[in-house]
């Protein structure tokens, strides 16, 4: 009896020893990095296009989810820009705001962006013409890619959209009272995404891209544009998360109607 407890108070010792010993002894934390080649998505095409311009999920909240993407604002106050880990907004007027934390996302797409694939392109005549000499670095048809093209542009023409009023009207009524900005001689990044076919109704099939210049004055979504002198990177992103809303409006939506052409519409 009286060993055995003599044995249990040395086990004890023994055991606060180790505790001890291992606090002092250097810790070796591996940094947990963020999946670099994840997709994440608020809400979906199909909820914008029905008007759902309101959300839960902050700017804030995304900051930690990528350094590249688009979207746009609560009652869709202008399109959004994310480059270099920076979001901006683009209001009516074409001009450039910095984005609070606290500001909401109804719809964004972002992701950490580090290019798979460049390619330098000169004299491109039109945004169908850039495309097409992108499509081929897109070799995987059935996933994901961030796109960004940093460079001169002697022609660009960008839409922002004022922000709305409830009851919120469709998406293809808003873009009605789009502002559409020309410039010429500018520098600057456009930057999207590419999506599959497949995610029709979830996110734009095909590519999605905003614009902001270089000195971060101007912008909006990309509607055209020629290129002088580009460097194109493409990152393939495999993973995809859908941060869906829990409001209302986008429960009472019919998210699987449909919406193809006028998406098509709206977006290019
Ligand atoms: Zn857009």
């Amino acid at each position: 009896m009286k060993k055995s407890s003599y044995t249990a108070v040395g086990g004890l010792l023994i055991a606060l020893l180790l505790i001890c010993g291992c606090q002092g002894a250097p810790k070796s934390v591996q940094p947990v990095l963020p999946n670099q080649d994840l997709l994440y998505q608020v809400s979906t095409i199909n909820a914008l296009m029905q008007g759902v311009y309101e959300g839960e999920t902050t700017y804030g909240q995304l900051q930690d989810k990528g350094d590249l993407g688009i979207g746009t604002f609560e009652a869709l106050d202008g399109e959004m820009v994310m480059v270099d880990g920076v979001f901006y907004q683009i209001k009516a007027d074409g001009k450039v705001y910095p984005v609070k934390p606290e500001m909401i996302a109804p719809f964004a797409d972002v992701t950490y962006y580090s290019a798979d694939q460049t390619i330098t392109l000169s004299n491109i005549d039109g945004v169908a013409n850039l495309q097409k000499a992108i499509d081929p670095l897109i070799t995987n048809r059935n996933l994901f890619c961030a796109i960004r093209i940093d460079g001169t542009f002697s022609y660009i023409k960008v839409r922002s959209v004022p922000a709305q009023v409830k009851p919120y009207p469709l998406l293809s009524e808003a873009v009605q009272n789009q502002k559409v900005f020309e410039y010429q001689n500018v520098e600057g990044t456009i930057l999207g995404f590419w999506s599959p076919d497949f995610i029709n109704g979830i996110n734009v099939p095909g590519y999605h891209l905003h614009f902001i210049s270089k000195d971060r004055t101007i912008g909006g979504h990309l509607l055209d544009c020629k290129v002088s002198q580009a460097q194109v990177g493409v990152d393939v992103t495999d993973d995809f998360t859908l941060d869906l809303p829990k409001n209302q409006a986008f429960s009472q939506s019919d998210l699987a109607r449909d919406q193809t052409s006028e998406v098509q519409k709206v977006e290019r």
